[in-house]
Protein backbone atom coordinates (compact mmCIF):
# COMPACT_ATOMS: atom_id res chain seq x y z
CA UNK A 1 0.00 0.00 0.00
CA UNK A 2 1.54 3.21 -1.05
CA UNK A 3 0.52 6.79 -0.56
CA UNK A 4 -0.01 8.51 -3.72
CA UNK A 5 -1.15 12.53 -4.20
CA UNK A 6 -3.46 14.73 -2.15
CA UNK A 7 -6.85 14.35 -3.18
CA UNK A 8 -8.29 16.93 -0.72
CA UNK A 9 -7.62 18.81 1.71
CA UNK A 10 -10.06 19.90 4.36
CA UNK A 11 -9.90 22.38 7.79
CA UNK A 12 -8.43 19.53 10.01
CA UNK A 13 -7.93 16.11 7.84
CA UNK A 14 -6.17 15.33 4.00
CA UNK A 15 -7.22 13.00 1.77
CA UNK A 16 -4.72 10.99 -0.50
CA UNK A 17 -5.08 8.67 -3.28
CA UNK A 18 -3.39 5.12 -3.26
CA UNK A 19 -1.75 2.47 -5.50
CA UNK A 20 -4.45 0.57 -4.61
CA UNK A 21 -8.30 1.06 -6.82
CA UNK A 22 -11.27 2.02 -4.26
CA UNK A 23 -9.05 2.72 -1.07
CA UNK A 24 -8.03 6.23 0.20
CA UNK A 25 -5.74 7.43 2.90
CA UNK A 26 -7.52 10.03 5.36
CA UNK A 27 -4.87 11.65 7.85
CA UNK A 28 -6.04 13.63 10.39
CA UNK A 29 -3.57 16.91 10.98
CA UNK A 30 -2.68 18.89 14.23
CA UNK A 31 -5.06 21.97 12.93
CA UNK A 32 -8.38 22.78 15.19
CA UNK A 33 -10.79 25.20 13.56
CA UNK A 34 -14.16 26.24 15.23
CA UNK A 35 -16.80 29.28 13.79
CA UNK A 36 -16.34 28.54 10.59
CA UNK A 37 -12.80 28.78 10.28
CA UNK A 38 -12.87 31.87 11.94
CA UNK A 39 -10.63 30.62 15.02
CA UNK A 40 -8.18 28.28 14.14
CA UNK A 41 -4.41 26.67 15.31
CA UNK A 42 -2.42 23.72 16.11
CA UNK A 43 -2.27 21.46 18.41
CA UNK A 44 -0.24 18.79 19.25
CA UNK A 45 -2.01 14.88 19.02
CA UNK A 46 -4.74 16.44 17.97
CA UNK A 47 -4.95 14.70 14.78
CA UNK A 48 -3.86 11.13 16.13
CA UNK A 49 -6.47 11.49 19.46
CA UNK A 50 -9.20 12.15 16.67
CA UNK A 51 -8.28 9.14 14.99
CA UNK A 52 -7.80 6.77 17.87
CA UNK A 53 -10.99 7.63 18.69
CA UNK A 54 -12.60 7.91 15.36
CA UNK A 55 -11.20 4.19 13.99
CA UNK A 56 -12.81 2.34 17.67
CA UNK A 57 -15.88 4.04 17.08
CA UNK A 58 -16.14 2.83 13.20
CA UNK A 59 -14.83 -0.74 14.39
CA UNK A 60 -17.80 -0.67 17.26
CA UNK A 61 -20.06 0.27 14.71
CA UNK A 62 -19.19 -2.10 11.98
CA UNK A 63 -18.86 -5.27 14.85
CA UNK A 64 -23.08 -3.97 15.21
CA UNK A 65 -23.73 -3.77 11.76
CA UNK A 66 -23.43 -0.56 10.56
CA UNK A 67 -21.19 -0.12 7.35
CA UNK A 68 -18.18 2.26 7.02
CA UNK A 69 -15.67 3.75 4.86
CA UNK A 70 -13.10 2.49 7.97
CA UNK A 71 -10.66 -0.33 6.46
CA UNK A 72 -7.35 -0.26 9.36
CA UNK A 73 -5.33 2.29 10.82
CA UNK A 74 -1.76 2.90 9.00
CA UNK A 75 0.01 4.76 12.12
CA UNK A 76 -1.70 6.78 14.25
CA UNK A 77 -2.73 9.71 12.63
CA UNK A 78 -3.34 7.75 8.74
CA UNK A 79 -6.86 5.92 8.31
CA UNK A 80 -6.94 3.55 5.41
CA UNK A 81 -10.77 3.77 4.12
CA UNK A 82 -12.93 2.90 1.55
CA UNK A 83 -13.42 5.35 -1.47
CA UNK A 84 -16.68 7.08 -1.27
CA UNK A 85 -18.42 9.29 -3.35
CA UNK A 86 -19.40 11.48 -0.57
CA UNK A 87 -22.91 13.44 -0.34
CA UNK A 88 -22.24 16.87 1.02
CA UNK A 89 -25.11 16.73 3.99
CA UNK A 90 -23.99 17.16 7.62
CA UNK A 91 -26.15 14.62 9.59
CA UNK A 92 -26.81 15.96 13.36
CA UNK A 93 -28.18 13.90 15.77
CA UNK A 94 -29.17 16.06 18.98
CA UNK A 95 -30.52 14.13 22.22
CA UNK A 96 -29.80 17.06 24.88
CA UNK A 97 -30.60 20.78 23.12
CA UNK A 98 -26.98 22.64 23.19
CA UNK A 99 -24.88 24.65 20.79
CA UNK A 100 -26.79 25.88 17.99
CA UNK A 101 -30.45 24.48 18.28
CA UNK A 102 -30.16 26.79 21.51
CA UNK A 103 -28.96 29.58 19.47
CA UNK A 104 -31.65 29.63 17.08
CA UNK A 105 -34.66 28.08 18.65
CA UNK A 106 -36.55 28.38 22.08
CA UNK A 107 -34.42 25.34 23.95
CA UNK A 108 -33.06 25.60 27.13
CA UNK A 109 -29.59 24.59 27.21
CA UNK A 110 -29.94 21.00 28.55
CA UNK A 111 -33.60 19.93 27.86
CA UNK A 112 -33.74 16.12 26.58
CA UNK A 113 -34.88 15.58 23.34
CA UNK A 114 -36.70 12.28 23.29
CA UNK A 115 -36.54 11.07 20.41
CA UNK A 116 -33.61 12.37 19.16
CA UNK A 117 -33.95 15.17 17.22
CA UNK A 118 -31.57 14.70 13.73
CA UNK A 119 -31.20 18.28 11.66
CA UNK A 120 -29.73 17.80 8.06
CA UNK A 121 -27.60 20.90 6.85
CA UNK A 122 -26.05 21.75 3.40
CA UNK A 123 -22.18 21.34 3.80
CA UNK A 124 -21.58 24.11 1.62
CA UNK A 125 -18.85 26.12 3.53
CA UNK A 126 -19.30 29.39 0.93
CA UNK A 127 -23.17 29.32 2.05
CA UNK A 128 -22.35 28.88 5.56
CA UNK A 129 -24.22 25.33 5.43
CA UNK A 130 -27.50 26.25 5.31
CA UNK A 131 -29.95 23.94 7.28
CA UNK A 132 -32.12 21.92 4.87
CA UNK A 133 -35.32 20.00 4.49
CA UNK A 134 -36.50 16.59 2.70
CA UNK A 135 -38.23 18.97 0.09
CA UNK A 136 -34.75 20.78 -0.58
CA UNK A 137 -32.46 17.72 -0.26
CA UNK A 138 -34.30 15.93 -2.82
CA UNK A 139 -35.18 19.18 -5.30
CA UNK A 140 -31.24 19.47 -4.94
CA UNK A 141 -30.52 16.30 -6.18
CA UNK A 142 -28.47 15.04 -2.87
CA UNK A 143 -30.14 12.23 -2.28
CA UNK A 144 -33.43 10.23 -3.00
CA UNK A 145 -36.37 9.48 -0.83
CA UNK A 146 -35.29 6.09 -0.30
CA UNK A 147 -31.89 7.28 0.22
CA UNK A 148 -32.57 10.00 2.79
CA UNK A 149 -34.52 7.48 4.62
CA UNK A 150 -31.67 4.82 4.55
CA UNK A 151 -29.45 8.20 5.80
CA UNK A 152 -31.68 9.02 9.01
CA UNK A 153 -32.49 5.01 10.20
CA UNK A 154 -28.71 4.84 9.87
CA UNK A 155 -28.46 7.80 12.15
CA UNK A 156 -31.05 6.81 14.33
CA UNK A 157 -29.07 3.58 15.02
CA UNK A 158 -25.40 5.14 15.24
CA UNK A 159 -26.92 7.24 18.00
CA UNK A 160 -28.21 4.60 19.63
CA UNK A 161 -24.93 2.40 19.35
CA UNK A 162 -22.85 5.53 20.45
CA UNK A 163 -25.39 6.64 23.51
CA UNK A 164 -24.89 3.35 24.68
CA UNK A 165 -21.27 3.46 24.03
CA UNK A 166 -20.65 6.85 26.34
CA UNK A 167 -23.22 5.85 29.10
CA UNK A 168 -20.71 2.66 29.61
CA UNK A 169 -18.38 5.49 30.23
CA UNK A 170 -19.92 8.10 32.46
CA UNK A 171 -20.76 10.59 29.30
CA UNK A 172 -23.47 11.87 27.78
CA UNK A 173 -23.52 12.04 24.13
CA UNK A 174 -25.60 15.22 24.01
CA UNK A 175 -25.17 15.75 20.09
CA UNK A 176 -22.58 14.76 16.98
CA UNK A 177 -22.40 15.27 13.37
CA UNK A 178 -21.72 12.40 10.28
CA UNK A 179 -21.63 12.34 6.88
CA UNK A 180 -22.45 9.59 4.24
CA UNK A 181 -21.52 8.24 0.66
CA UNK A 182 -22.03 5.95 -1.95
CA UNK A 183 -20.05 3.20 -3.04
CA UNK A 184 -21.99 2.05 -6.29
CA UNK A 185 -25.85 1.61 -5.07
CA UNK A 186 -24.92 1.25 -0.98
CA UNK A 187 -24.61 3.89 1.52
CA UNK A 188 -21.30 4.09 4.12
CA UNK A 189 -21.06 6.22 6.86
CA UNK A 190 -17.43 8.06 6.00
CA UNK A 191 -15.79 10.69 7.43
CA UNK A 192 -15.07 10.73 11.19
CA UNK A 193 -16.36 10.67 14.71
CA UNK A 194 -14.18 12.20 16.98
CA UNK A 195 -13.71 15.00 19.61
CA UNK A 196 -14.15 17.68 16.86
CA UNK A 197 -17.88 16.04 15.55
CA UNK A 198 -19.62 14.73 19.13
CA UNK A 199 -20.54 17.06 22.02
CA UNK A 200 -20.01 15.11 24.85
CA UNK A 201 -20.87 15.75 28.74
CA UNK A 202 -19.26 14.03 31.84
CA UNK A 203 -22.47 12.50 33.45
CA UNK A 204 -21.14 13.29 37.23
CA UNK A 205 -19.61 17.22 36.60
CA UNK A 206 -21.22 18.03 33.46
CA UNK A 207 -17.71 19.01 32.37
CA UNK A 208 -17.59 19.71 28.15
CA UNK A 209 -15.31 16.46 27.35
CA UNK A 210 -15.22 17.85 23.50
CA UNK A 211 -14.48 20.99 20.98
CA UNK A 212 -16.38 23.68 23.17
CA UNK A 213 -13.55 23.28 25.30
CA UNK A 214 -11.52 24.82 22.26
CA UNK A 215 -14.35 27.09 21.19
CA UNK A 216 -14.95 28.76 24.02
CA UNK A 217 -11.52 28.71 26.19
CA UNK A 218 -12.83 26.45 28.75
CA UNK A 219 -9.59 24.53 29.85
CA UNK A 220 -6.67 22.61 27.97
CA UNK A 221 -7.96 21.07 24.92
CA UNK A 222 -5.28 18.62 24.01
CA UNK A 223 -5.52 17.04 27.67
CA UNK A 224 -9.11 16.47 27.48
CA UNK A 225 -9.35 15.04 24.12
CA UNK A 226 -6.48 12.81 25.73
CA UNK A 227 -8.71 11.77 28.96
CA UNK A 228 -11.88 11.27 26.10
CA UNK A 229 -9.57 8.58 24.04
CA UNK A 230 -8.27 6.59 27.27
CA UNK A 231 -12.06 6.56 28.96
CA UNK A 232 -13.61 5.70 25.31
CA UNK A 233 -11.20 3.22 24.21
CA UNK A 234 -9.34 1.72 27.10
CA UNK A 235 -12.34 0.27 29.36
CA UNK A 236 -15.10 -1.97 29.10
CA UNK A 237 -17.51 -1.82 26.68
CA UNK A 238 -21.40 -2.55 26.49
CA UNK A 239 -22.55 -5.48 26.27
CA UNK A 240 -22.56 -8.83 23.33
CA UNK A 241 -24.98 -9.43 20.95
CA UNK A 242 -26.32 -11.60 18.66
CA UNK A 243 -25.92 -9.14 15.69
CA UNK A 244 -24.25 -10.21 12.16
CA UNK A 245 -21.00 -7.88 11.47
CA UNK A 246 -20.53 -6.41 8.39
CA UNK A 247 -17.05 -7.37 6.31
CA UNK A 248 -14.88 -4.97 5.30
CA UNK A 249 -12.20 -6.01 2.44
CA UNK A 250 -8.97 -5.38 4.49
CA UNK A 251 -7.98 -6.97 7.38
CA UNK A 252 -6.90 -4.60 10.39
CA UNK A 253 -3.48 -4.92 11.64
CA UNK A 254 -3.24 -7.18 14.25
CA UNK A 255 -3.05 -4.55 17.26
CA UNK A 256 -5.75 -3.30 16.18
CA UNK A 257 -7.72 -6.30 15.67
CA UNK A 258 -6.58 -7.23 19.20
CA UNK A 259 -8.74 -3.95 20.52
CA UNK A 260 -11.27 -4.95 18.21
CA UNK A 261 -11.62 -7.93 19.93
CA UNK A 262 -11.96 -6.32 22.79
CA UNK A 263 -15.37 -4.25 21.72
CA UNK A 264 -18.09 -6.49 22.17
CA UNK A 265 -21.33 -5.68 20.13
CA UNK A 266 -24.12 -4.30 21.55
CA UNK A 267 -27.50 -6.24 22.30
CA UNK A 268 -30.17 -6.05 19.25
CA UNK A 269 -33.26 -4.29 20.20
CA UNK A 270 -36.13 -6.56 19.31
O1 LIG B 1 -22.92 23.84 16.30
P1 LIG B 1 -24.00 22.82 16.46
O2 LIG B 1 -24.65 22.84 17.80
O3 LIG B 1 -25.01 22.86 15.35
O4 LIG B 1 -23.27 21.41 16.32
C1 LIG B 1 -23.94 20.18 16.57
C2 LIG B 1 -22.91 19.06 16.61
O5 LIG B 1 -22.37 18.84 15.31
C3 LIG B 1 -21.73 19.36 17.51
O6 LIG B 1 -21.34 18.15 18.15
C4 LIG B 1 -20.66 19.84 16.55
O7 LIG B 1 -19.36 19.60 17.03
C5 LIG B 1 -20.97 19.03 15.30
N1 LIG B 1 -20.64 19.76 14.06
C6 LIG B 1 -19.55 19.35 13.30
N2 LIG B 1 -19.24 20.01 12.15
C7 LIG B 1 -19.98 21.04 11.71
C8 LIG B 1 -21.10 21.46 12.46
C9 LIG B 1 -21.39 20.79 13.64
O8 LIG B 1 -18.87 18.39 13.65
N3 LIG B 1 -19.66 21.65 10.59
Amino acid sequence: MKQKGLLYTGKAKSVYRTDVKGQLIVEFRDDITAFDGGKKDKLKNKGSYNAEASSFIFEYLEKNGVKTHFLEMLDPRRMLVRELSMIPLEVIVRNVAAGSIVRNYPFKEGTKLSPPVIVIDFKDDSRHDPMLNDDLIVALKLATPKELASIKKAALKINALLVKLMAAQGITLVDFKIEFGREGRTIYLGDEISMDSMRLWDKKTGESLDKDVYRFNKGDVMATYNRVVQRITKTQQPKAATKKTVPVKAKPKAATKKRAAKIKPVAKKK
